[in-house]
C-alpha cells in the first residue's frame, strides 16, 4: 500500500497545482463565509470530491452517508504533500477509517471487530513474550475463561430457562447409512432452538458433534452443510446442527431483525449449551469422551465458544475464520465484549488456544481473513501446544487457491482430521450417498409454530423483561 501512496504522492503534487489554477476564485468565495467562529465546518462529502481531485483518486464510502456529517476545520486538515495524513485528519475525529485496493479509497466507519494483520502480528508476539512454561499460560487461559464468561453474562439466561422444556421431535427418516430427525427444544419459556439430528445406522456408543451453522445465505440448510452433517453421520457419529439466532426456524418465531440485537450472541451461547446438555442427558448412545464441535465462518465463533466453554470437547475444527485480527462482525459473534476479557487482549485465535493440549484443525485459505493463518496464528498456536508437547495436535489444512467456504476440499480435511481423533470410519467419506433434502423436509416448524410459542420479536422481549434477564 505504501508505494501506492507514493505514486499517489507525486500524483498529487501535479493535479494539486492545476486544480488550484482552475478552482482557487470558487474556494477564495466559499472561505470566505466560513471562519472560526463557525469552527470553519464542511460537508465530509465535499471534502472527500476536494481530496478526489487534488490527490487523483477515487473515494468511494460503505455504510454511512457522507453528506450527514461535518468535518470542523475541514480546509486545515488537508496536508497538501500526503493522501494518507490528509485522510486520517478528516477521517478519524469522525470515527470513520480508509483503506485502499486496486487504486480505489474506501472510506467506512470503524469496525471495532477488524485490526489489520500487522496488528494481529504485534498482539501474537506480546502475548509470545508472556507465557514462559505451561503454569504462566493456564494461568492466563484461567483469566481468559473467566473473563469471557463475565463478558458473556450468561446467568440470568440461566436462572431462565424452563425447568421441563417442551421438545418436538420429528419423524426418523432413514437414508443410506444414517437418519434424520428434526427437534425443537424449547430453552427460555416458548423460545425454541431448533436443528436435525443426523445419527449413524451403525450400534454401539458414538462420538457427537455439534455444529452450529454460519451466516451463509441458507443456514442449516444449505448443501455443504448437509453433505457434512449426513456424512459424520455416516461416519459412525451423531452430528447435530442447530440455527442461529434468527435464521431458519428461529426466523419463524423472532424474525431476522433479531439476529442483530445485542442480546443474539448470550441467546446463541445458551443455545448451544442447551443442545448439548439435552443430547448428552436424553441419548443412551453418545460417548461423551468423543465430543467435538465444527462450524464454519460465524459458526466457527459459536463452535469454538461452545468447545472451550463447556470443557467437555474433546477436538475442535473452525473452518475458515478464527484469526488474530478478526472477532467476527455480526453482533451475534461480537455483540458482547469477549474479546476485551482478561485485559483485552482475547482475540477469537487465543480463545482457541484454551483447548491445548486437545486436538484442533483449523481450516483456512488464500481468500479471505485466514490468508494469514499459517504464518501468523498457526506457529503462535503450535507453541501453546508444545507447553505440553502436543504439537501435532493443532493441525492447519490451508488452501491458498480457495475462498470463504466450507467446500468440498475443506470438508475432506474435516472428515480426515475426525476420523482419526474422534475414531470415525474414513471409509465411509462418500458425499454421492448423502440424500439433499429441501429446507422443508428440514424444518422444525414446517408444521406451524407450537402452541404457546413466542410468535414475534416483540413477544420475545417481553418475555425477557418479565423473566428479569433484560
Ligand atoms: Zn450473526
Amino acid at each position: 500500500m505504501m508505494s501506492t501512496l507514493r505514486t499517489y504522492l507525486g500524483r498529487s503534487v501535479r493535479i494539486g497545482l492545476y486544480f488550484y489554477a482552475i478552482c482557487f476564485p470558487v474556494i477564495l468565495a466559499a472561505q470566505s463565509t466560513r471562519s472560526s467562529a463557525n469552527e470553519f465546518l464542511r460537508p465530509l462529502d465535499e471534502m472527500l470530491e476536494e481530496v478526489e481531485h487534488r490527490f487523483d483518486v477515487r473515494i468511494g464510502c460503505k455504510r454511512f452517508a457522507a453528506d450527514t456529517m461535518l468535518c470542523p476545520y475541514a480546509d486545515f486538515r488537508i496536508r497538501p504533500y500526503s493522501l494518507a495524513e490528509t485522510l486520517d485528519n478528516l477521517l478519524r475525529p469522525l470515527d470513520l477509517k480508509w483503506s485502499a485496493k486496486g487504486g480505489k479509497i474506501t472510506v467506512q466507519p470503524y469496525e471495532y471487530y477488524r485490526r489489520t494483520p500487522a496488528e494481529g502480528e504485534k498482539l501474537l508476539a506480546w502475548l509470545s513474550g508472556r507465557y514462559a512454561d505451561r503454569a504462566t499460560w493456564e494461568r492466563r487461559r484461567d483469566e481468559v475463561l473467566a473473563g469471557v464468561r463475565e463478558a458473556l453474562a450468561l446467568e440470568p439466561f440461566e436462572a431462565a430457562l424452563v425447568a421441563n422444556p417442551d421438545v418436538r421431535m420429528g419423524a426418523v427418516v432413514c437414508h443410506d447409512g444414517y437418519t434424520t430427525q428434526n427437534y425443537a427444544l424449547e430453552t427460555l419459556p416458548g423460545l425454541y432452538v431448533c436443528g436435525t439430528i443426523y445419527a449413524s445406522r451403525v450400534r454401539g456408543p458414538r462420538a457427537l458433534v455439534i455444529a452450529p451453522s454460519g451466516h451463509w445465505k441458507g443456514g442449516r440448510y444449505r448443501s455443504d452443510h448437509q453433505l457434512f452433517m449426513a456424512t459424520f453421520a455416516r461416519m459412525g457419529a451423531v452430528a447435530v446442527d442447530l440455527d442461529i439466532f434468527g435464521w431458519g426456524d428461529s426466523e419463524r418465531q423472532i424474525g431476522s431483525a433479531a439476529h442483530t440485537s445485542d442480546y443474539s450472541m448470550q441467546l446463541q451461547a445458551l443455545w448451544s449449551k442447551c443442545l448439548t446438555d439435552w443430547i448428552v442427558r436424553t441419548r443412551r448412545d453418545i460417548d461423551t469422551t468423543r465430543m467435538a464441535a465444527t462450524g464454519g465462518s460465524g459458526g466457527a465463533t459459536h463452535a469454538m465458544l461452545l468447545a472451550v466453554l463447556d470443557g467437555r470437547f474433546a477436538a475442535l475444527a473452525p473452518v475458515v475464520h478464527l484469526v488474530s485480527h478478526f472477532d467476527g462482525g455480526c453482533p451475534c459473534e461480537s455483540g458482547r465484549p469477549v474479546t476485551l476479557a482478561a485485559g483485552g487482549s482475547c482475540t477469537p485465535e487465543i480463545l482457541a488456544a484454551a483447548m491445548a493440549p486437545r486436538p484442533v484443525l483449523t481450516v483456512s485459505d488464500g481468500g479471505d481473513w485466514t490468508a494469514s493463518y499459517p504464518e501468523l496464528e498457526y506457529p503462535y498456536l503450535r507453541r501453546i501446544w508444545a507447553l505440553y508437547g502436543a504439537e501435532e495436535a493443532v493441525e492447519n489444512a490451508h488452501f491458498p487457491d480457495e475462498g470463504h467456504d466450507y467446500g468440498y476440499s475443506k470438508r475432506q480435511a474435516v472428515y480426515d482430521f475426525f476420523a482419526r481423533r474422534l475414531g470415525l470410519d474414513a471409509s465411509q467419506v462418500d458425499e454421492s450417498k448423502v440424500d439433499l433434502l429441501p429446507a422443508s423436509a428440514l424444518s422444525s416448524f414446517a408444521d406451524g409454530l407450537p402452541a404457546g410459542a413466542i410468535a414475534s420479536r416483540e413477544e420475545l422481549e417481553r418475555m425477557l423483561e418479565t423473566t428479569d434477564i433484560k
